[in-house]
């Protein structure tokens, strides 16, 4: 080993938490001593296991383990660390220390990456977070090349990607370059596999799915099996708004930590989700020990879709509601606390009864009252409260059913919704189901007879408060549909007719 080189080398690498990529210094320190190898720091199992791919790594890509006391301390010391990202750091620093790669040439340089024995490099997960907060430090960052697609979509960032340990070494030895990753030009047209021409019928259903679209409100249709729920929700991504680049940021850097980053061309498409009804906590609002995000972060600034949504069990239904709230998920560990983003559309769906054909024009039902009221209370109050919009969605007559005419596209009804929502954005900043109590007295005002009007109809149909709020917002969506500045009678009516009412009545 040269003797004018520092035995010290400090390697710029980060940790995943939540969706933040904080640095952590790896510090490699070669003393005399019988050889061996000690990683501290806090280290999980996966680090531990690091020494043994690093050492490998270095031993194929022809280097020389230096056969010193070996010292890796992981620093800052009370962050939990998990998997292999710090490999690629961790060999750069025994190169370095022991002055096979100049070290200077390490500097403002941060590292991510998994090491194979042979030295290859393999992706991480979370690459998106983490190459989003070196670009803030101003830093380059080298990375696997496996990771190419979500360094690409941060800014100005400084990058150069490589396939194996190697030419990582042989660029900072000036012997030659890495390269930077491909730029692809990223696509707003946005793909559309379902469309909503193919859904015969339900007019009624389809108007209802434009009207939450546009003004972002939550949605439940109520109907007997096969009228075509699921079907309808999952085409509503088709006529949404595409994310803004900030949104899509956010969204492209959840899907990272999970480990299954988005494709380009899904890039600005809002996300749909909709986990099946026997799903855990844990995996609807994330968890684990190094914790990790669930459904309901999955879907955020996109749909969440709740098919058969009382089957989901009261302490489900439960823990959802509070993310539902506040737009994000808290997760608390003996050794952090994270949270992840979860602004969410909800469509939920349900059968009017156990048997599914209490509204059924073509089955009998065959519940009694009392497994009809049981099977309809297992929903909460302040879950239902969320939902803006109540639809009963009816069998579809065969005469429909049978009919060759084509609907509207999705793309048609896509354009009506972005120019109303550009209304609200322009008037107010938000979508209106967004709008507080406050806010609703400013932008939602009605005219004096109108006022007199709706207040004949609510106390006939026993309307509360609440319902009040949520039928002036829905009635906003209503005349931004309409481009009409002012909520009219007329706007007022179909919004009632959208209301929450007795299920199935
Ligand atoms: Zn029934």
């Amino acid at each position: 080993m040269p003797g004018n080189t520092s035995p010290l080398a400090i390697i710029k690498s980060r940790a995943q938490q939540g969706i933040e990529a904080i640095p952590v210094d790896i510090e490699v320190h070669l003393s005399l001593g019988l050889p061996c190898i000690t990683v501290v720091g806090l280290p999980e199992k996966a680090v531990k296991e690091s020494k043994e791919r690093v050492r490998s790594a270095i031993l194929n890509s022809g280097f020389e383990f230096p056969a010193r006391k070996i010292i890796i301390n992981l620093a800052p010391a009370d962050l939990p660390k998990e998997g292999g990202r710090f490999d690629l750091a961790i060999a750069i620093g025994i190169l370095a220390a022991s002055g096979q790669i100049p070290l200077p040439s390490t500097k403002n340089i941060e590292f991510a990456g998994e090491l194979a024995l042979d030295g290859s490099l393999r992706a991480i997960p979370a690459a998106l977070p983490f190459a989003f907060h070196t670009q803030k430090s101003g830093r380059q960052l080298i990375l696997p090349a496996s990771n190419s697609n979500e360094a690409v979509l941060i800014e100005n960032l400084d990058c150069k990607i490589a396939n194996h340990l190697l030419e990582i070494c042989e660029h900072l030895s000036g012997k030659s370059q890495l390269r930077s990753p491909e730029k692809k030009p990223m696509q707003i047209n946005l793909k559309i596999q379902a469309d909503f021409s193919e859904v015969k019928g339900q007019i009624q259903a389809k108007r209802a799915l434009e009207i939450a679209a546009t003004g972002h409100h939550n949605i439940l249709f109520v109907g007997p099996p096969g009228t075509g729920k699921s079907m309808l929700a999952s085409r509503v991504t088709g006529i949404l708004p595409p994310l803004l680049q900030e949104e899509a940021l956010e969204v492209a850097t959840i899907a990272s930590i999970r480990g299954r980053p988005r494709r380009p061309e899904q890039f600005y498409e809002r996300p749909f989700r909709s986990p099946h009804h026997t799903a855990s906590p844990i995996s609807l609002i994330g968890g684990g020990s190094t914790p990790k995000p669930g459904e309901l972060s999955l879907a955020h600034h996109g749909v969440l879709f709740l098919d058969e949504l009382p089957e989901f069990g009261r302490s489900v239904l439960e823990v959802m509601r509070e993310p539902l709230e506040t737009g994000s998920v808290s997760i608390s560990r003996a050794n952090a606390h994270v949270s992840f983003p979860a602004k969410v559309q909800l469509i939920a769906a349900m059968n009017p009864c156990p048997c599914g054909y209490a509204t059924s024009k073509l089955k009998a039902c065959t519940c009694s009252p009392q497994q009809i009221d049981r099977y309809r209370n297992r929903l909460s109050g302040p879950l239902l409260d969320r939902i803006d919009l109540h639809l009963h969605v009816p069998e579809i007559d065969q005469e429909t059913l049978l009919s060759h005419d084509k609907s509207e596209s999705s793309e048609i009804i896509q354009a009506r919704v972005i120019k109303a929502r550009n209304i609200q954005i322009a008037r107010q900043g938000k979508p209106n189901a967004l709008l507080t109590p406050q806010e609703l007295a400013v932008f939602c005002a009605l005219s004096a007879d109108d006022q007199s009007w709706l207040s004949q109809v609510m106390s006939r149909l026993k309307l509360s408060a609440r319902s009040f709020h949520r039928l002036l917002k829905v009635s906003r969506t209503i005349a931004d549909l309409a481009e009409d500045p002012d909520i009219k009678q007329i706007h007022l009516a179909e919004a009632i007719s959208l209301r929450e009412r007795k299920l199935g009545g």
